[in-house]
């Protein structure tokens, strides 16, 4: 009888670990596929920054700085932005897609700007809701929040906030001045195609795969797409084949 329990319990470790082995697996192959741009010039009055794996955006507008995310790791965004020649003390306000770590955790470097997020965002931003089992924690950052397609005109630029539920509830494109859309982690950009992001990584990709469709409506006059984790298109129909009304 000790036998076949002892027997059992072996088995269930070897389970977890298999689960566990496949779920990290699973997670380099995703992080692998990603591709953030280089720090440096990306378009007229914006510049990308890469930290680790991903990007922030800073635009630059007739009377001041915006940010779009914060990266990971604000000595090294420090550091990334004063190679660009600007100082982060320039920045006017901060905006994040979501509140996930790798976008906002740059935060303390604009301390002195307001940071601004959707209300959607509030069950994570409160700790109400977790993220992941392992992620449960009030957001550590001073923020105020927007209603869903809010409209900002700040340091020159006009900003609209486009919902885009899915990777996290709150989660939100930016429109500046009709052009430049910042898509987050709404969606992947391989190969120049839009896709759904990375799964695991994504609260819901059902609601997210609705969010893009409904983002496909709304790109008549982008001239440009910025993705946080993938790079950025400028031939920007193309790259939502597949999810445009007529594709259905
Ligand atoms: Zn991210």
């Amino acid at each position: 009888m000790k036998k076949k329990v002892l027997l059992w319990i072996l088995i269930l470790i070897g389970l977890l670990i298999l689960a566990a082995s496949l779920f990290f697996l699973n997670l380099r192959m995703g992080m692998k596929s990603m591709s953030p741009v280089p720090t440096g010039r990306v378009a007229e009055g914006v510049y990308a920054i890469q930290d680790d794996g991903v990007n922030c955006f800073v635009i630059r507008g007739d009377s001041g700085l915006v940010m779009i995310d914060t990266g990971t790791n604000p000595d090294h965004v420090r550091k990334e932005f004063e190679s660009l020649g600007m100082n982060p003390k320039q920045v006017k306000a901060v905006f994040l897609t979501h509140s996930d770590w790798d976008h906002a955790n740059g935060a303390p470097l604009f301390a002195h700007a307001p940071l601004y997020i959707s209300s959607a965002e509030l069950p994570l931003l409160t700790g109400k809701k977790s993220r992941f089992a392992f992620l449960k924690a009030p957001f550590k950052y001073a923020y105020r929040t927007f209603e869903p397609n809010a409209s900002f005109e700040i340091g020159g630029m006009f900003i609209q906030t486009i919902p885009a539920p899915g990777h996290t509830p709150g989660s939100t494109c930016f429109l500046v001045n009709d052009v430049y859309l910042f898509t987050g982690d709404l969606l992947s950009l391989k190969t120049g195609r839009v896709g759904l992001f990375f799964k695991t990584f994504n609260m819901d990709s059902d609601r997210e795969e609705e969010s893009i469709r409904d983002l496909a409506s709304k790109i008549q006059n982008v001239r440009i797409l910025f993705s946080a984790h993938y790079g950025y298109t400028d031939r920007v129909k193309e790259a939502f084949a597949g999810y445009m009304e007529n594709d259905r």
